[in-house]
């Protein structure tokens, strides 16, 4: 664990360094909140930081201090490419294998000599970092980024700033406190990063009283496609192409809705298929509550992972026959199903 390596850590970042933090694809507001926290944490201390997201990542976040610095690997390969190979360390936050950068930004990622630190909650870490932050009973990575600050010995220089990205990382991660990863100890660090002047009910509003109109009615639409498999306690919705593009899609969209499939009453397993045209795929989006374990489900058909409660994953074939293989795979979890 990091604890022992901590004073090494602390070396290594006393003089100025060339550093990128890098957070998932598709980074969500534990990814964004993780990076940008950090990346104000480091800038105190001189180091030539930025964040670099492997693609972008929506609206709701734009607000985030620091927004205006993170370079977009995606559209910006040549000068990502050249930060990576001048790095001398790399943080990795929110994730715990080079592939979920993207493949693109994993090649680049793989041959680096830099220092690799990771922050990470998420389940089975692949063995790439020098120094390891990995516990999958936190409720977000924001909160290890918290401990990791106070680790360092420097809880006293968390500002508004770094405050206000923790805060929205560990909101969002716990359904705003409501998961069961959220424990006093999150509450407490909730309590201090108040204290220390982020502003709970602005950020509330700013991540969750934003929607546009065409997303509340592609929530409706989502709602509408809503099946339920009672005997298997299981609920899903979907989403083609032809239904977001009707609606106006924009990224971050859909984050959320699953939860209201997760929402009905004696249901234990929710899932989302949602279409991409332009990455040819049927993205999933999978939750559970209590024990079922959606790592471990979509790991084994969905070609994904994340958390107990929460994973997503994809499918190569179309809509159909996705849906054909998710209601033909669920009888075998009809025991696990109804514990
Ligand atoms: P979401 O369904 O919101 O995209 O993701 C739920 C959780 O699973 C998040 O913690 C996310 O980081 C993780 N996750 C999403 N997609 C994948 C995937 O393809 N592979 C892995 N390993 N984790 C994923
Ligand atoms: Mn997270």
């Amino acid at each position: 664990m990091i604890k022992a390596q901590i004073p090494q850590i602390k070396a290594l970042l006393s003089v100025p360094k060339n550093i990128v933090i890098v957070p998932h694809r598709n980074p969500d507001g534990d990814a964004m909140g993780s990076t940008l926290a950090l990346y104000h944490y480091l800038k105190l201390y001189n180091h030539n930081a930025i964040v670099m997201a492997p693609n972008d990542y929506p609206d709701f976040l734009k607000w985030l201090p620091g927004d205006d610095t993170v370079l977009k690997f995606e559209t910006q390969q040549e000068e990502g490419t050249a930060l990576i190979n001048n790095a001398d360390i790399i943080f990795t936050l929110d994730f715990n294998a080079f592939h979920r950068a993207g493949h693109q930004m994993a090649e680049v990622l793989e041959p680096s000599t830099a220092i690799k630190i990771m922050i990470d909650h998420h389940q089975q870490p692949d063995d790439y970092a020098k120094y390891m932050y990995s516990d999958i009973s936190m409720s977000s990575t924001c909160e290890m980024v918290y401990n990791f600050i106070e680790m360092l010995g420097d809880d006293d220089k968390i500002d508004a700033t770094i405050a206000s990205c923790l805060y929205v990382g560990i909101m969002t991660d716990t359904g705003s406190f409501r998961f069961p990863a959220t424990t006093s100890r999150t509450h407490q660090v909730i309590g201090n990063l108040i204290e220390k002047g982020a502003d709970n009910s602005q950020i509330h509003n700013n991540i969750y009283d934003t929607n546009s109109y065409s997303r509340l009615q592609l929530l409706g639409r989502a709602m509408q496609n809503l099946k339920v498999i009672p005997e298997l306690r299981t609920a899903y919705m979907t989403l083609s192409q032809a239904e977001l593009d009707e609606f106006n899609f924009k990224k971050g969209d859909t984050e959320g809705f699953v939860n209201y499939a997760l929402s009905l009453k004696d249901i234990i397993f929710a899932a989302i298929f949602i279409e991409s045209q332009q990455d040819q795929i049927i993205k999933v989006s999978l939750r559970s509550k209590g024990e079922f374990s959606v790592n471990e489900f979509s790991r084994a058909h969905f070609n994904g992972g994340g958390h107990t409660n929460a994973a997503g994953g994809r499918s190569d074939d179309d809509m159909p026959t996705t849906l054909n293989k998710f209601i033909s795979i669920l009888p075998q979890y009809k025991q696990d199903l109804n514990q």
